[in-house]
């Protein structure tokens, strides 16, 4: 660092610094600046900090990664002497950081802005769309975890150990049927553990495509050396969504992007020596109900395959579904499915058209026991 000269720069990577950048007025991303991509993350050199006249410091979670490669760039940056290693990066954190580097005010809007109140409330969630809100209201059920407003809670079934990924949203209500999150891969071991340590609910494990070929191959080749006789669920998505949808070797997408031989997941399942597995479209509540249930019911290792598209990759949508008010009955079931486009206001249960995928998902269509759930468009027939 310069002196005691100001901080007029700094390179953001995370939600908290723009927003605390936005508060004190200062520049954020320069949209003249060089963007390099590098490690999946997007470096911004800000206007002016090539010219060496600046101060930059990088605000990044754990290690000094990207602070060091920029300094090795030849350009000045401050970062892990004032940003913590550890912990969530929050607002106070960035804005202390931003004090004691002296940043600088390019603006009028130096007051801090006082919280926006009342708000919609809206809890942590899986997608619209999402391929694994099927599955897992299908577990949530069978594991009577999932409860209606003013509804009477049932002593739960089922032990799920879960993993790292979008997945581990399903810990939340109204699917609530996650027990476990420890690290990559681990979700086949805590449930082999706690079958082994004589545990007599049958342990579930969940864990996506993308993680299993990471870290959970290991896991299984465990469980069929060991004779486990627990229930393996892989989330195939065909991506690494909660990262940013990079490709992995199940995606037949290279780490550069280019095509590449794809390791199939159901080759490398039988290969570890599974004989039980089931391959169901991640869509289709009925076979999705059927299927879990067997796997859950056999007496030796089993392992399901979930399959299907992540909307946020594909983007493909039709139009959305929507709730023929005279059909249905409130009965609310459908918020079970835990999908932010199903809500519910003063006037009842709605489908929000904006983040409704439409035709490639309709879990909730297959839900509604009033059949009050309908494509719309110009072929579709209301309450069909
Ligand atoms: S749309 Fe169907 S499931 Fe949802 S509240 Fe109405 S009747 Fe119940
Ligand atoms: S079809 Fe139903 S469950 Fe699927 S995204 Fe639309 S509202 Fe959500």
């Amino acid at each position: 660092m310069r002196g005691n000269e100001e901080l007029d720069l700094l390179a953001v990577f995370t939600e908290h610094a723009v927003q605390v950048l936005h508060e004190l007025g200062a520049p954020t991303l320069s949209r003249n600046g060089e963007v390099i991509a590098l490690a999946g993350v997007v470096v911004v050199e800000v206007e002016g900090a090539q010219r060496g006249g600046c101060s930059l410091l990088v605000v990044e979670e754990l290690d000094p990664f990207l602070e060091h490669h920029i300094r090795a760039m030849g350009i000045e940056v401050m970062g892990k002497n004032i940003i913590p290693r550890i912990g969530e990066l929050n607002v106070d954190i960035v804005q202390e950081a931003a004090g004691v580097g002296r940043l600088k005010s390019h603006g009028p809007n130096e007051q801090t802005l006082e919280p926006v109140s009342g708000l919609p409330q809206r809890p942590p969630l899986l997608c619209a769309g999402c391929p694994h809100s099927g599955l897992f209201f299908v577990l949530s059920s069978l594991g009577q975890r999932g409860v209606l407003p003013g509804g009477k809670e049932r002593p739960p079934k089922l032990i799920v150990t879960g993993d790292i990924g979008c997945y581990t949203l399903a810990a939340y209500p109204p699917l609530s049927i996650i027990d476990t999150c420890g690290c990559m891969g681990a979700s086949i071991g805590h449930a082999i553990g706690l079958e082994k340590a004589g545990v007599k609910e049958k342990t579930v494990a969940v864990i996506g495509d993308s993680t299993f070929i990471h870290a959970g191959i290991t896991g299984l080749i465990d469980a069929v050396y060991n004779q486990s006789r627990i229930c393996v669920i892989i989330l195939d998505n065909e991506t690494t969504a909660m990262t940013g949808h990079q490709g992995h070797p199940g995606t037949g997408i290279s780490a550069s992007g280019a095509k590449t031989t794809k390791v199939e997941l159901e080759g490398l399942v039988r290969g570890a020596g599974v004989k039980n597995l089931t391959v169901i479209d991640a869509f289709n509540l009925p076979a999705l109900k059927a299927g879990v249930k067997a796997a859950i019911a056999s007496k030796e290792l089993s392992v399901v395959i979930a399959r299907g598209d992540c909307p946020t990759l594909t983007r493909a949508r039709t139009e959305p579904l929507a709730i023929e008010a005279s059909l249905c009955d409130q009965c609310n079931v459908c918020l079970l499915v835990g999908c932010p486009a199903i809500q519910r206001n003063d006037g009842g249960v709605f489908i929000e058209a904006s983040l409704c995928v439409g035709r490639g998902c309709t879990l909730c269509q297959q839900l509604c026991p009033r059949k009050a759930i309908y494509t719309t468009g110009a072929a579709e027939v209301k309450g069909e």
